[in-house]
């Protein structure tokens, strides 16, 4: 495990031509301090996490002082904000020091979040504050240990200097990992611009530093950038169809904040579904719903049309087209997979939809907890004369349950296995703990009010494994108590 001046830093996107990125000079924070680090994510990067103890760690991680081997910069790109075009986005308040190479060979990106004004910050600050950093350092850590594909986050600098939101607040530094930083958004801004070389160059890096069984002989290298599409847009419809079976609302599913690897990026207001209401809207900002929870898979395909015609130079419009119908088959097929394993079905298919759609009904008429109500389906007991109260109790309709119960019943007459087994199954992929909007405010008012940062901490542990039962901690399943009705979470960050 290396020391803070020994990461090996392998800079690739800094090799790319000036146009893709500009070099920085970074704003200082002033008395900066740790907040939280996150062991998990020092393993990627070979860091010794005996590093997180060193007077001098939070300076480094707010960019005052450079590692070597790092060059920072920030990142250009483009992007449709609410179905609207932006000529010209980029990282206004983000650093990608470098790429850090471990002993595995992945390369990984070291960005830091909030780490001051950069020549993309139009007219804002640059900043991040402690409040937003937090919620995305948790919920980062929340969806990899749900199995989901994102971002990372390896620490939290805070500091006092003010920032200016609603209210009065104090700016943070989240450092984030990912094997790539690069967005539909990055291609979109070459082809407003009318840079197709630019856009070729960007695609071939791409394929190269990731998708390079794309292009390994010369038949499919002919095709690559049609295959390279095709990654994506599988890539994305099975991320969503994760979103969709563990109940995450992103919030802002703008082009410029989907990853061109496919991962959980870019986490603004997101939200986990309570209440069971297909309609939810997480973010306080989107009134019209634009980015509602039951949007998401068409958003998925609706970007990815936006990537397509950012890669129009380089794929024939019809080739393109067939791309995309790939999306909605992929999709349903896994969504299907993924809600058939929530209720302990082995090869969920098409004839499992109704039962799958009758149950989120009731779900939603009896205003269930989304993530609590599968978990104790687990518990469901399928002898022909079992009554299952505690589970039919939580319904309004108890007739209606006791018919799906009956078709439920029958269904798994075709499951191999006991009861037991398919709990053990079920209880693998419906997680017990998620990060609710209290959890994470309560873990924010602490870090606020008396720089109490062991909460955030204990959550962090709770959500590396939200399939165990980790006793103790049952309080932390609870559905949502009255107060948190009044949490609004908003584009503000
Ligand atoms: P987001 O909504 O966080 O995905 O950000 C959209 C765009 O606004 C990106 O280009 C961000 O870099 C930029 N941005 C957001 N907040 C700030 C800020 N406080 N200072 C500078 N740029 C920002
Ligand atoms: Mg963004």
């Amino acid at each position: 495990m290396h020391k803070l001046e020994q990461l090996n830093f392998e800079n690739t996107f800094a090799r790319l031509p000036d146009s893709f990125h500009s070099r920085l000079n970074h704003t200082p924070l002033p008395a900066p301090y740790l907040v939280s680090f996150n062991a998990n994510a020092a393993r990627l990067i070979d860091l010794d996490i005996e590093e997180f103890s060193r007077a001098d760690f939070a300076e480094h991680f707010t960019g005052n002082r450079l590692l070597p081997g790092a060059e920072p910069l920030s990142m250009l790109y483009a992007g449709h904000q609410f179905g609207h075009f932006v000529p010209q986005l980029g990282d206004g308040r983000a650093i990608l020091l470098g790429e850090i190479k471990n002993r595995a060979g992945e390369l990984w990106d070291v960005q830091l979040k909030g780490a001051g004004i950069t020549p993309y910050s139009r007219s804002a600050d640059g900043r991040a504050v402690l409040r937003s950093s937090i919620r995305e350092y948790l919920c980062s850590e929340a969806m990899h240990g749900l199995g989901i594909p994102t971002s990372r986050a390896l620490c939290i600098v805070g500091s006092d200097e003010e920032v200016y939101r609603e209210a009065i607040e104090t700016a943070a530094v989240l450092t984030r990992l990912a094997p790539s930083h690069v967005r539909f958004g990055s291609f979109e801004v070459f082809f407003y611009r009318g840079q197709h070389e630019q856009i070729a160059a960007l695609a071939d890096y791409v394929i190269a530093r990731h998708f390079p069984h794309l292009a390994d002989d010369p038949e499919k290298a002919k095709d690559k950038y049609r295959l390279f599409l095709d990654e994506v847009t599988q890539r994305t419809a099975k991320l969503m169809a994760q979103w969709q079976a563990v109940g995450f609302s992103h919030g802002v599913m703008n082009t410029d904040n989907m990853s061109i690897l496919g991962l959980t990026f870019d986490y603004g207001p997101f939200g986990f579904m309570e209440s069971y209401d297909p309609g939810y809207i997480c973010n306080h900002s989107d009134p019209r719903g634009r980015y509602a929870f039951d949007q998401q898979p068409q958003v998925g395909l609706w970007n990815l049309t936006c990537l397509a015609q950012a890669l129009s130079p380089l794929i024939p419009i019809a080739a393109a087209h067939a791309v995309l119908d790939g999306y909605a088959p992929t999709y349903y097929q896994h969504h299907v997979k993924l809600m058939g394993a929530k209720l302990g079905l082995s090869s969920a298919t098409q004839d499992d939809i109704q039962l799958i759609v009758s149950l989120l009904e009731m779900m939603h008429a009896s205003q269930l907890d989304y993530t609590n109500l599968f978990r104790s389906m687990g518990n469901f007991n399928s002898a022909a004369d079992a009554t299952n109260d505690l589970l039919r109790d939580q319904f309004i309709d108890r007739a209606a349950f006791d018919a799906w119960a009956e078709a439920y019943r029958a269904r798994l007459q075709r499951e191999p296995g006991t009861d037991s087994e398919r709990k053990t199954r079920m209880d693998a992929v419906n997680p017990k703990y998620i990060l609710r909007n209290y959890l994470a405010q309560i873990a924010i008012e602490k870090a606020e009010k008396h720089r109490d940062f062991s909460e955030i901490d204990r959550l962090l542990n709770l959500l590396s494994k939200p399939f165990d039962e980790q006793p103790g901690m049952e309080s932390y399943a609870a559905s949502p108590p009255e107060w948190a009705r009044q949490i609004s979470v908003s584009c503000s960050s």
